[in-house]
Protein backbone atom coordinates (compact mmCIF):
# COMPACT_ATOMS: atom_id res chain seq x y z
CA UNK A 1 0.00 0.00 0.00
CA UNK A 2 1.26 3.30 -0.15
CA UNK A 3 1.55 5.96 2.09
CA UNK A 4 0.48 9.45 2.25
CA UNK A 5 3.15 10.44 4.76
CA UNK A 6 6.52 9.75 5.99
CA UNK A 7 7.54 9.60 9.13
CA UNK A 8 11.23 8.25 9.28
CA UNK A 9 12.11 8.97 12.86
CA UNK A 10 9.58 7.71 15.69
CA UNK A 11 9.67 6.20 19.01
CA UNK A 12 6.43 4.29 18.79
CA UNK A 13 7.65 1.58 21.75
CA UNK A 14 8.22 4.55 23.90
CA UNK A 15 4.41 5.75 23.79
CA UNK A 16 1.95 4.56 26.47
CA UNK A 17 0.48 1.63 24.32
CA UNK A 18 2.76 0.35 21.30
CA UNK A 19 0.01 -1.19 19.23
CA UNK A 20 -2.12 1.88 19.00
CA UNK A 21 0.72 3.91 18.13
CA UNK A 22 1.17 1.26 15.38
CA UNK A 23 -2.92 1.61 14.51
CA UNK A 24 -2.66 5.27 14.63
CA UNK A 25 0.07 5.07 11.93
CA UNK A 26 -1.69 2.34 9.97
CA UNK A 27 -4.82 4.45 10.15
CA UNK A 28 -3.48 7.55 8.98
CA UNK A 29 -1.18 5.92 6.35
CA UNK A 30 1.71 7.23 7.35
CA UNK A 31 4.86 5.16 6.20
CA UNK A 32 6.24 5.37 9.81
CA UNK A 33 10.02 4.17 10.87
CA UNK A 34 9.83 2.46 14.28
CA UNK A 35 13.48 2.78 15.89
CA UNK A 36 14.21 1.35 19.18
CA UNK A 37 16.70 2.45 21.46
CA UNK A 38 17.99 -0.80 22.58
CA UNK A 39 17.95 -4.23 20.55
CA UNK A 40 16.39 -5.81 23.56
CA UNK A 41 13.10 -4.04 22.44
CA UNK A 42 13.09 -4.87 19.02
CA UNK A 43 11.55 -8.14 18.83
CA UNK A 44 8.49 -6.81 20.69
CA UNK A 45 8.18 -4.17 18.13
CA UNK A 46 8.75 -6.83 15.32
CA UNK A 47 6.39 -9.02 16.69
CA UNK A 48 3.62 -5.92 17.01
CA UNK A 49 4.36 -4.87 13.65
CA UNK A 50 4.19 -7.82 11.61
CA UNK A 51 0.72 -7.50 10.30
CA UNK A 52 1.23 -3.17 9.89
CA UNK A 53 1.16 -1.86 6.38
CA UNK A 54 3.01 0.81 6.88
CA UNK A 55 4.75 0.58 10.03
CA UNK A 56 8.87 -0.84 10.08
CA UNK A 57 10.82 -1.86 12.98
CA UNK A 58 14.88 -0.60 13.22
CA UNK A 59 17.07 -2.08 14.96
CA UNK A 60 18.59 0.18 17.48
CA UNK A 61 21.51 0.64 19.92
CA UNK A 62 20.99 4.17 20.95
CA UNK A 63 24.50 6.76 22.17
CA UNK A 64 23.07 7.79 25.02
CA UNK A 65 22.61 3.99 26.44
CA UNK A 66 25.67 2.86 25.03
CA UNK A 67 27.51 3.83 28.63
CA UNK A 68 25.28 1.18 30.43
CA UNK A 69 24.65 -0.94 27.35
CA UNK A 70 27.56 -1.08 25.18
CA UNK A 71 27.56 -5.22 25.87
CA UNK A 72 24.43 -5.16 24.19
CA UNK A 73 25.92 -5.17 20.72
CA UNK A 74 26.02 -8.86 20.55
CA UNK A 75 22.21 -8.73 20.79
CA UNK A 76 21.97 -6.13 17.93
CA UNK A 77 24.74 -8.40 16.16
CA UNK A 78 22.41 -11.99 16.45
CA UNK A 79 19.30 -9.49 15.78
CA UNK A 80 20.62 -8.00 12.40
CA UNK A 81 19.50 -10.15 9.63
CA UNK A 82 16.15 -9.78 11.18
CA UNK A 83 15.70 -6.10 10.03
CA UNK A 84 16.55 -3.63 7.22
CA UNK A 85 16.33 -1.11 9.09
CA UNK A 86 18.66 -0.13 11.69
CA UNK A 87 18.50 3.02 14.28
CA UNK A 88 18.40 4.51 16.22
CA UNK A 89 22.10 4.21 15.78
CA UNK A 90 24.95 7.21 15.82
CA UNK A 91 27.39 9.45 18.21
CA UNK A 92 26.25 11.99 20.75
CA UNK A 93 28.97 14.33 22.44
CA UNK A 94 26.62 16.46 24.52
CA UNK A 95 28.00 17.42 28.43
CA UNK A 96 25.89 14.37 29.84
CA UNK A 97 26.89 11.80 27.37
CA UNK A 98 30.65 12.81 26.74
CA UNK A 99 31.80 10.57 29.10
CA UNK A 100 30.94 7.73 26.63
CA UNK A 101 32.50 9.01 23.44
CA UNK A 102 34.76 6.81 23.18
CA UNK A 103 32.67 3.62 23.90
CA UNK A 104 30.06 5.20 21.42
CA UNK A 105 32.35 5.39 18.58
CA UNK A 106 33.56 1.58 19.59
CA UNK A 107 29.55 0.91 19.23
CA UNK A 108 28.90 2.79 16.28
CA UNK A 109 31.99 1.71 14.11
CA UNK A 110 30.75 -2.04 14.75
CA UNK A 111 27.52 -1.42 13.63
CA UNK A 112 28.66 0.68 10.67
CA UNK A 113 30.92 -2.38 9.73
CA UNK A 114 28.20 -4.92 10.52
CA UNK A 115 25.73 -2.84 8.13
CA UNK A 116 28.69 -2.85 5.51
CA UNK A 117 29.61 -6.48 5.51
CA UNK A 118 25.48 -7.53 5.49
CA UNK A 119 24.53 -5.04 2.81
CA UNK A 120 21.01 -3.39 2.24
CA UNK A 121 20.81 -1.88 5.40
CA UNK A 122 18.80 1.35 6.09
CA UNK A 123 19.92 3.45 9.02
CA UNK A 124 18.67 6.27 11.20
CA UNK A 125 21.64 7.97 12.69
CA UNK A 126 21.73 10.27 15.93
CA UNK A 127 24.54 13.08 15.61
CA UNK A 128 24.46 14.97 18.64
CA UNK A 129 27.08 17.28 18.71
CA UNK A 130 29.29 14.99 16.95
CA UNK A 131 28.48 15.74 13.07
CA UNK A 132 31.90 15.45 12.10
CA UNK A 133 32.94 12.30 13.61
CA UNK A 134 29.32 10.88 12.33
CA UNK A 135 30.38 11.80 8.67
CA UNK A 136 34.07 10.59 9.34
CA UNK A 137 32.71 7.11 10.86
CA UNK A 138 30.66 6.50 7.62
CA UNK A 139 32.99 7.89 5.15
CA UNK A 140 35.67 5.28 6.97
CA UNK A 141 33.14 2.39 7.88
CA UNK A 142 29.55 2.33 5.47
CA UNK A 143 30.19 2.05 1.61
CA UNK A 144 27.35 3.94 0.01
CA UNK A 145 26.64 0.71 -2.15
CA UNK A 146 26.67 -1.26 1.19
CA UNK A 147 23.68 0.74 3.15
CA UNK A 148 22.27 4.18 3.38
CA UNK A 149 22.28 6.74 6.02
CA UNK A 150 19.28 8.60 6.90
CA UNK A 151 20.71 11.74 9.38
CA UNK A 152 17.81 12.40 11.64
CA UNK A 153 17.68 15.87 13.53
CA UNK A 154 20.42 17.10 12.16
CA UNK A 155 22.42 20.18 13.77
CA UNK A 156 25.74 20.08 11.57
CA UNK A 157 27.15 23.35 9.95
CA UNK A 158 26.51 24.09 6.31
CA UNK A 159 29.48 22.69 5.31
CA UNK A 160 29.09 19.35 7.23
CA UNK A 161 25.40 19.01 5.46
CA UNK A 162 27.32 19.61 2.12
CA UNK A 163 29.73 16.72 3.25
CA UNK A 164 26.99 14.40 4.40
CA UNK A 165 25.03 15.30 0.84
CA UNK A 166 27.71 14.49 -1.05
CA UNK A 167 28.86 11.09 0.92
CA UNK A 168 24.91 10.58 -0.17
CA UNK A 169 23.01 10.89 3.56
CA UNK A 170 19.41 11.72 3.51
CA UNK A 171 17.94 13.93 6.59
CA UNK A 172 14.85 13.42 8.42
CA UNK A 173 13.55 16.83 9.82
CA UNK A 174 11.00 17.17 12.57
CA UNK A 175 8.36 20.49 13.66
CA UNK A 176 10.70 21.05 16.29
CA UNK A 177 14.12 21.64 13.77
CA UNK A 178 12.30 24.03 11.98
CA UNK A 179 11.82 26.31 15.33
CA UNK A 180 15.15 27.38 14.79
CA UNK A 181 16.54 29.80 11.75
CA UNK A 182 20.11 27.45 12.16
CA UNK A 183 17.79 24.63 10.00
CA UNK A 184 16.22 27.01 8.20
CA UNK A 185 19.80 27.96 6.48
CA UNK A 186 20.87 23.92 6.60
CA UNK A 187 17.81 23.29 4.17
CA UNK A 188 20.30 25.74 1.59
CA UNK A 189 22.43 23.00 1.50
CA UNK A 190 20.36 19.81 1.74
CA UNK A 191 18.70 19.31 -2.52
CA UNK A 192 14.61 18.76 -1.89
CA UNK A 193 15.28 15.12 -3.30
CA UNK A 194 17.27 14.04 -0.04
CA UNK A 195 14.45 15.60 2.44
CA UNK A 196 12.36 13.13 4.74
CA UNK A 197 10.15 13.98 7.47
CA UNK A 198 10.10 12.53 11.00
CA UNK A 199 8.33 13.14 14.18
CA UNK A 200 10.50 11.73 16.91
CA UNK A 201 7.85 11.75 18.63
CA UNK A 202 7.25 11.06 22.24
CA UNK A 203 10.13 13.03 22.36
CA UNK A 204 9.00 16.31 20.39
CA UNK A 205 5.96 17.39 21.85
CA UNK A 206 3.66 20.15 21.04
CA UNK A 207 1.43 22.34 23.03
CA UNK A 208 3.42 20.42 26.02
CA UNK A 209 2.30 17.11 24.96
CA UNK A 210 3.99 14.09 22.64
CA UNK A 211 3.53 14.78 19.32
CA UNK A 212 0.73 11.84 17.84
CA UNK A 213 2.31 8.90 16.63
CA UNK A 214 2.70 9.35 12.33
CA UNK A 215 1.59 13.17 12.75
CA UNK A 216 4.04 14.94 10.44
CA UNK A 217 1.23 17.61 9.58
CA UNK A 218 3.14 20.80 10.96
CA UNK A 219 6.63 19.60 9.62
CA UNK A 220 5.44 19.71 6.02
CA UNK A 221 3.60 23.05 6.74
CA UNK A 222 6.53 24.28 8.19
CA UNK A 223 9.10 22.85 5.38
CA UNK A 224 6.61 24.86 2.40
CA UNK A 225 7.40 27.90 3.87
CA UNK A 226 10.54 27.24 4.56
CA UNK A 227 10.89 26.07 0.97
CA UNK A 228 8.16 28.43 -0.97
CA UNK A 229 6.48 25.27 -1.92
CA UNK A 230 2.90 24.22 -0.64
CA UNK A 231 2.55 21.54 1.65
CA UNK A 232 0.84 18.91 -0.91
CA UNK A 233 4.16 19.20 -2.86
CA UNK A 234 6.68 18.64 -0.24
CA UNK A 235 4.21 15.54 0.85
CA UNK A 236 4.80 14.59 -2.60
CA UNK A 237 8.28 14.94 -2.94
CA UNK A 238 8.69 13.25 0.74
CA UNK A 239 7.25 10.20 -0.85
CA UNK A 240 9.01 10.06 -3.96
CA UNK A 241 12.22 10.35 -1.78
CA UNK A 242 11.47 7.48 0.44
CA UNK A 243 10.92 5.05 -2.70
CA UNK A 244 14.17 6.39 -3.92
CA UNK A 245 15.92 5.53 -1.01
CA UNK A 246 13.87 2.17 -0.23
CA UNK A 247 14.76 1.39 -4.13
MN1 LIG B 1 15.14 9.67 18.54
Amino acid sequence: MRPRFVDFHAHLDLYPDLENAIRTCDDSEVATLAVTTTPRAFPRNLELARKSSFVRPALGLHPQLVAERASEVSIFEDLLPQSRYIGEVGLDASPRFYRSFERQKEVFERVLRLCDSAGGKVLSVHSVRSAKHVLDMVEAFLSPDRGRVVLHWFTGSASEARRAVDLGCYFSINERMLLSPRTTSLLREIPQARLLTETDGPFVERDGLPVPPGDVGPTLSALGKALSKSQAEIARSVRQNLSTLLA
